[in-house]
């Protein structure tokens, strides 16, 4: 079976890893997974780590098949988990990753044969209603051709033969899983959203209704920031629920897992620079100082940030610091108070929290706040509903005429002042932009609106539609 060359459209770069098409290597253990996994990502170097103790991690990779980018996810090594079943191991390690997946490489050995494991793997892979492509792998030299042709007994269609080992029918193998793959989606620009970059040009008009294309479908990306201590660790690894994924003897000895995922009842949550944090957690002079660059990495890759705080300290000022860097980079926010277990008094603590945070972040009122004990579990099944609450906030677009409605009413309950003893005349108001909501306001010298009024449309723009905790961007326009 050749391929002949086609012309290779540009390749799209745009694209966030996280974001792309999602290829999961699955099968019983042994039939050469890590393998495929290393030949197709191009990676030379098994991430297989020598250290006895250190387990391995799923491994996660960008893939360039023919053309397309695609993130490449390995199952191998996860079923090494000690209790229950072979089946039970299989299933359980492989469930996340094959429920995000757009299509799923079966492996099977093809020198082996079909074993009972590959069977009862291949029906249940059957129910999981996701795109599956059978590999028989182990086949160089025409060797397994027997197993092959039993291994369409599985359901799973034509196995395709190839030599992961061996690099044989590799070429083949990526042209099938190219022609498989979901149609490119245009990547939504995740833009930095400094000031800069929502100037709308020229050519913008009132009443025009901005047409953004939809969001591709991608797991909601989820930072968890804070000062060290805070107990941002603790949490990951109670979120995730797999202290094998994060914590081991030598934490921060791999580089895998820059994101990890895991799903809650809505779908993937991606957790953005875990491996950062691992990284710190490993050098203690780091943990000395809050890295200021570190947490800013993070939230720029973020739609919305967890803000640690250690609540039996109270606020610090260096949490009012990262909030406003939150703030500024336009990222949702939840204010998570841990050790909650370990505060003595919780009515005057979450109060004089809250007082604080209201106090000294205007700009972000409302913000959603959790206690929980990351340590215990207690009180943090609150959190993902809140996060994902959150990120709808973060996501809302208000239609422009009800924005107008409200506007108007806006406008009559405090007449917009008067500058260099003139009235500003606001005409109008629509929303540009959302992930956070950006709204431009136009009107006859709208630009010299005072920043009082200005908080004041925020603020009651924020209560009437119901925007708590997300930054809300105001921009004017001056109109002749
Ligand atoms: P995994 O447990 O499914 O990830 O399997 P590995 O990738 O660790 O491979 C298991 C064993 O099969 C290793 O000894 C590999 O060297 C071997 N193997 C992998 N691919 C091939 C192949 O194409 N041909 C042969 N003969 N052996 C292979
Ligand atoms: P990080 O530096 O933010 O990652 O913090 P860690 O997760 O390493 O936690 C710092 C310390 O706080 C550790 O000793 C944790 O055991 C402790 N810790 C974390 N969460 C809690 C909690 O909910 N309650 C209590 N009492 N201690 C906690």
């Amino acid at each position: 079976m050749r391929r002949g060359s086609r012309s290779a459209p540009p390749v799209d770069t745009s694209v966030p890893f996280s974001q792309l098409p999602v290829v999961v290597i699955a099968g019983r253990p042994n039939v050469g997974k890590s393998t495929l996994f290393n030949r197709l990502s191009g990676r030379r170097s098994a991430i297989v780590s020598d250290t006895p103790g250190v387990t391995r991690d799923r491994k996660d990779a960008e893939a360039m098949l023919r053309g397309r980018r695609v993130r490449l996810i390995d199952t191998a090594g996860l079923e090494e988990a000690p209790p229950d079943s072979l089946y039970g191991r299989m299933r359980a390690s492989s469930e996340l990753a094959v429920a995000q997946a757009d299509l799923v490489l079966f492996c099977i050995d093809a020198r082996a044969g079909i074993t009972p494991a590959d069977a009862h793997f291949a029906n249940w892979l059957r129910r999981q209603g996701r795109p599956v492509m059978l590999v028989a792998n182990k086949a160089e030299g025409r060797a397994g051709t027997a197993a092959a042709l039993e291994a369409y007994s599985l359901g799973l269609g034509a196995p395709i033969a190839v030599s992961a080992e061996h690099g044989e029918g590799l070429a083949d193998l990526m042209g099938e899983i190219a022609d498989r793959l979901p149609p490119e989606v245009e990547a939504e620009s995740f833009d930095d959203d400094d000031d800069d970059s929502l100037a709308l040009d020229g050519s913008y008009t009132e009443g025009e209704e901005v047409v953004v294309p939809p969001r591709p479908p991608g797991p909601l990306r989820l930072a968890i920031v804070g000062r060290p201590n805070a107990g941002k660790s603790t949490l990951l690894n109670r979120l995730l629920g797999e202290e094998r994924m994060i914590t081991g003897p030598e934490p921060g000895l791999t580089r895998d897992s820059v994101a990890v995922q895991f799903n809650d009842d809505h779908g993937p949550i991606e957790l953005v620079d875990t491996a950062g944090m691992r990284r710190k957690a490993r050098v203690e002079e780091v943990l000395e100082k809050m890295s200021v660059s570190a947490t800013l990495e993070a939230l720029k890759m973020a739609e919305i940030v967890v803000l640690t705080i250690d609540a039996t300290l109270g606020v610090h000022d260096q949490d009012l610091q990262i909030a406003r860097l939150i703030e500024r980079e336009g990222r949702g926010c939840v204010l998570a108070l841990n050790k909650w277990d370990a505060v003595e008094d919780r009515i005057v603590t979450r109060q004089a929290i809250s007082d604080r945070i209201e106090f000294s972040l205007s700009q972000m009122r409302g913000i959603p706040v959790v206690s929980f004990s990351a340590l215990t579990g207690s009180g943090l099944k609150r959190l993902l509903p809140t996060i994902r609450a959150a990120h709808e906030v973060w996501n809302k677009r208000i239609p422009t005429g009800e924005l107008n409605r409200w506007f108007e009413g806006a406008l009559e309950r405090h007449t917009p002042p008067l500058v260099e003893g003139r009235r500003l005349k606001l005409r109008y108001m629509t929303q540009v932009k959302a992930r956070p909501p950006t709204f431009v306001v136009f009107g006859t010298r709208a630009e010299l609106l005072p920043e009082d009024y200005q908080r004041y449309l925020v603020n009651s723009l924020r209560e009437a539609f119901t925007l708590p905790g997300t930054p809300i961007r105001l921009q004017l326009r001056g109109t002749k």
